[in-house]
């Protein structure tokens, strides 16, 4: 199988698709043709290990890794012990027919672990197969969670460096402390002087610089992403959706309430959906940066709007590439089409898709956002009906939740509560901390439920990291130091 452009070009092998991130003409790559899942891989999802649904569903995409490939990165991202849960992920049954799909227990606590622990395994092997000898210096914009999960992926990992790069200010304490104590020879992290939109904006401009490239390429170094454009990122992420559809499904589909940022979760379990798996409705919450909940009701993009920061940090997002690959998908692969809002998007800052292809979105997406009090609201009433804790992002997917009409919904529950504990706390007690280490002992004192072991060593971990850079300067610095 072969990937191409969401706007034309390709096409090109899995392992270029997954070492280029971004297609040449700045366009996203998307698998040429959907596999699917026969009914006995769909039986098998019901009962077999996570490492073995990644196994199934890893090697119908990547027709150019051997199986050997395959299984040594499945059962090293998965099977190490480096994911808290045996299980990889925990679900949860709660009241009302509502469940929690916990994407957060491996090593930094928040869902990007779920794909990061396996996509710079996939992309050293791609590397390989392309013949590249370079270095892959992997460089990634975050908005807080991706960041350390980056990091934490590619330490020490021969054959590559990584460069994280966040909104200074746009992070929580705890998130920074995560990124500054970073450990390994070859991690770096940046502090820009901005928010995550022009964090996103100014990588997005390193990697279309020729100069930048060649720069680098002179240090026998070749700029790569890990952020969720890349398809290496967003197919670890369908495996969840299947094997969670597969064992909740009875009778009927299972719906998913996904909390949104770059659209790229919630996209995989569109992803699963074509391929098969009994995933139905998709309900892609928001917060108060509400663009794609317009974008779900109206069919008109517009991110001609104030920029929030809000309790959901990894959420505050006002363009969402991945729903690039979404338009192209349900235009038909229409590539002209694609391009032309895209460029419309980027000249003008809105587009709109028209009447049929709203209707189509409509029938498999539903959108809800939510304001910084009903967070709050939401993550205590369910501490005090449910005696379950959940963050602040998930709470937004909870708060959609509520007027959603299904037999069975899923919450997709993207973070551990104790990666917000200052906000999270402050949906119990009046009196909450302002400092997250002091939030995040208290919360445990109040509920008895224990903080990941990860998060509660870092107040003590040395300071590693401290550059800074201005928006307009991280091209230029990385072009000499990357
Ligand atoms: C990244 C992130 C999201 C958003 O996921 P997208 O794939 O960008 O839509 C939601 N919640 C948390 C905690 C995250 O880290």
């Amino acid at each position: 199988m072969k990937y191409i452009s969401t706007r034309g070009a390709g096409p090109v092998s899995a392992s270029e698709a997954v070492l280029r991130g971004l297609a040449p003409d700045g366009g996203l790559y998307v698998p040429e043709s959907l596999p699917a899942l026969n009914s006995g891989e769909l039986e098998f999802l019901k009962s077999c290990s996570y490492g073995d649904a990644a196994r199934l569903i890893l090697k119908k995409y990547l027709e150019d890794f051997s199986e050997a490939e395959i299984d040594d990165c499945v059962s090293k991202a998965y099977e190490s012990e480096r994911f808290a849960s045996k299980d990889v992920f925990e679900l949860r049954e709660l009241e009302g027919g509502l469940c929690a799909l916990e994407l957060y227990h491996g090593p930094t606590a928040a869902f990007k672990d779920m794909a990061l622990q396996l996509t710079p395994r996939l992309l050293t092997k791609a590397a390989a197969h392309c013949g590249e000898r370079d270095r892959i210096a992997v460089l990634v914009a975050t908005s807080g969670d991706t960041g350390k999960a980056a990091l934490e992926g590619f330490c020490e990992l021969a054959g590559t460096s990584v460069c994280a790069v966040y909104p200074a200010g746009g992070v929580s304490e705890l998130q920074r402390r995560q990124m500054i104590t970073q450990r390994g020879s070859n991690t770096r992290v940046i502090a820009l002087e901005g928010n995550f939109d022009d964090a996103q904006n100014a990588v997005k401009h390193f990697f279309s610089s020729e100069s930048a490239r060649a720069a680098l390429a002179r240090r026998g170094a070749k700029p790569s992403s890990a952020n969720s454009i890349n398809w290496g990122r967003l197919l670890p992420q369908i495996v969840y959706y299947s094997l969670a559809s597969v064992r909740l499904a009875i009778g009927g589909a299972v719906d998913f309430a996904v909390p949104t940022g770059n659209f790229g979760n919630i996209l995989a379990a569109y992803y699963a959906k074509r391929m098969g798996a009994p995933v139905g409705r998709l309900l892609c919450a928001c917060n108060r940066n509400d663009v794609l909940a317009d974008f779900i009701n109206t069919g008109v993009y517009d991110r001609r709007r104030e920029f929030f920061r809000t309790l959901s940090p990894s959420m505050d997002i006002l363009v969402s590439s991945n729903l690039e690959r979404l338009l192209f998908e349900l235009s038909g692969h229409d590539a002209a089409f694609v391009s032309s809002r895209m460029d419309e998007l980027s000249k003008m800052g809105h587009y709109s898709i028209g009447e049929t292809l709203l209707k189509k979105m409509r029938e498999l997406f539903s959108s809800a956002s939510c304001g910084d009090g009903e967070t709050l609201e939401t993550i205590e009433r369910l501490w005090r009906e449910q005696n379950y804790l959940c963050d602040t992002h998930t709470a937004a997917a909870f708060f959609a939740a509520r007027g959603f009409e299904s037999e069975k919904l899923v919450v997709v529950s993207t973070a551990s509560p104790y990666k917000f504990p200052v906000a999270v706390l402050s949906a119990l007690e009046d009196t909450a901390p302002a400092d997250d280490w002091d939030a995040l002992r208290r919360l445990e004192t109040l509920t008895g439920i224990e903080a990941p072991k990860s998060l509660r060593e870092l107040e003590s971990l040395p300071v590693l990291h401290t550059e800074r850079c201005a928006p307009g300067d991280l091209v230029s610095v990385l072009s000499e130091t990357l």
